[in-house]
């Protein structure tokens, strides 16, 4: 089975490349086989469905490099701003609903996330899960990798944690708490379980222990030890507020923690580094350690903007993230792109570097995050690449006047609306406002009723 999608208006193969115009591509199997003009006037392979996308323009799917799915059962709440609360009175009172959720939750928050993913053209999603209240059981992360198999799209599983007790200077209630030996056989369990480090690999796992100032230095060291041995990733949150507390503990703040235990290097990225100073990021740089840069949470959150100009010319790998429901209401890794770009620009001013050009904002979304998970299979469009892509009609009066640029489109003046078409892998997991094969009017009721079942 394949398809040809036929006289593509354009095809961004990647946000720095030259954009092709009128031509077709051919997929087969899990891979693009072909990029060209006219290829519907050679001979096809066998079952080939011939799709018209005449007006569409096709990019690579988009890679979501920082989430908290379950968070999405905490959205759109008055009680829960962040404007209004302090944060010790928002942990207050957001800690006590984490801690009461159940795996059925926890499953039904992930379907939620991940179909709003999907829906606006993201191919693979990483999600960092660290929330294990005893109650819920061992098999939330399990029940994750069948909400991803559900709707089709490629799950990188971060399998978090907490460690370190609130008498101990955390912010995290008791029953959340793991111990490092218990986090660590999960993480092997997982990984042995699941784990694909092959082309085209459906299923990943990352360790990625909370927070530095939530979780005992032993838990860091020993998720490298691990991670190293089994050749997965690693990932963690840095630079959201917590350097000084950092400080006043161990002396350091938080890159310099992590990197002196080794903690940093191509095999890991940090989510965040709002408040990093310029010598660190030129730690990163020379490292190699990433950076997810999730924009939506420096808005809500009033937090020093992060500086991506200064990261790009450094070099620091970027990537993007929607992050979790508590601190971005919504799961839209597009309007992020956008978002994302628009943030810059707002402190350009204050910058030393400019902002990068707005195709650039797609670049971190897609090859960024290719990147900081590791993959080189996905990311861009090409021959021998997954065929991962998202399709935009732009045959809509809300086009006119911006088709001169399809890189920039996303980044500089948003898409509101879900995509025509997302494929992972070679198959189509959306299209024509429907998940093919899925009932979503029962997957919302099930998980209204899940949600329901959180607040009585
Ligand atoms: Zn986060």
């Amino acid at each position: 089975m394949g398809y040809l999608l036929k006289n593509c208006a354009a095809i961004v193969t990647s946000a720095s490349a030259p954009v092709l115009r009128d031509q077709d591509m051919l997929i087969e199997g899990k891979a693009i086989a072909a990029i060209g003009a006219n290829l519907s006037a050679g001979p096809l392979p066998a079952g080939t469905e011939i799709i018209d996308a005449t007006g569409w323009f096709v990019y690579p799917g988009l890679v979501n490099t920082h989430h908290h799915f379950f968070q999405c059962f905490v959205r759109n709440r008055a009680d829960l701003d962040w404007t209004k609360l302090s944060v010790i009175e928002w942990l207050d009172r957001i800690y006590p609903i984490f801690s009461r959720l159940t795996e059925d939750q926890f499953y039904n928050a992930s379907v939620v996330a991940l179909a709003e993913l999907v829906k606006h053209g993201c191919t693979t999603a990483f999600d960092h899960q660290y929330n294990f209240p005893r109650h819920a059981g061992s098999r939330i992360v399990d029940r994750q990798f069948e909400a991803a198999d559900l709707f089709g799209i490629r799950f990188h599983a971060g399998r978090g944690t907490n460690t370190l007790p609130k008498s101990e200077g955390s912010t995290i209630p008791d029953e959340m708490l793991e111990t490092t030996d218990g986090f660590l056989a999960d993480c092997e369990r997982l990984i042995d379980s699941y784990h694909d480090a092959g082309a085209f690999s459906m299923r990943q796992v990352a360790l990625a222990p909370c927070q530095p100032v939530n979780c005992y230095k032993e838990t860091f060291t020993e998720s490298l030890r691990l991670a190293r041995d089994k050749g997965v990733l690693l990932h963690t949150h840095v630079g959201e507020g917590e350097s000084p507390v950092l400080l006043a503990r161990t002396g350091r703040r938080t890159v310099q923690y992590l990197e002196e235990m080794g903690f940093a290097g191509p095999d890991v990225w940090y989510a965040h580094c709002w408040e990093l100073k310029h010598p660190e990021l030129a730690r990163l740089a020379a490292t190699g350690t990433g950076v997810s840069h999730c924009p939506e949470p420096v808005y809500l959150v009033g937090a020093e903007v992060t500086d991506i100009p200064a990261m790009a010319a450094l070099g620091v790998r970027v990537g993007l993230g929607a992050d979790g429901a508590a601190s971005n209401d919504n799961s839209n890794l597009m309007h992020c792109v956008h978002s994302a770009y628009m943030l810059q620009c707002l402190v350009a001013s204050s910058r030393q570097h400019p902002v990068p050009d707005p195709a650039a904002f797609l670049g971190y979304a897609t090859e960024g995050g290719a990147s900081l998970l590791g993959r080189s299979d996905i990311g861009r469009l090409g021959v021998g690449m997954a065929a991962d892509l998202f399709a935009i009609d732009t045959r809509r009066l809300e086009y006119v006047g911006t088709r001169h640029d399809p890189a920039s489109l996303i980044p500089k003046v948003g898409v509101g609306t879900a995509v025509d078409m997302t494929m992972v892998n070679g198959r189509i997991v959306w299209r024509d406002g429907a998940f093919p094969g899925l009932d979503e009017g029962a997957l919302f009721a099930r998980a209204e009723a899940s949600l329901l079942n959180l607040n009585t």
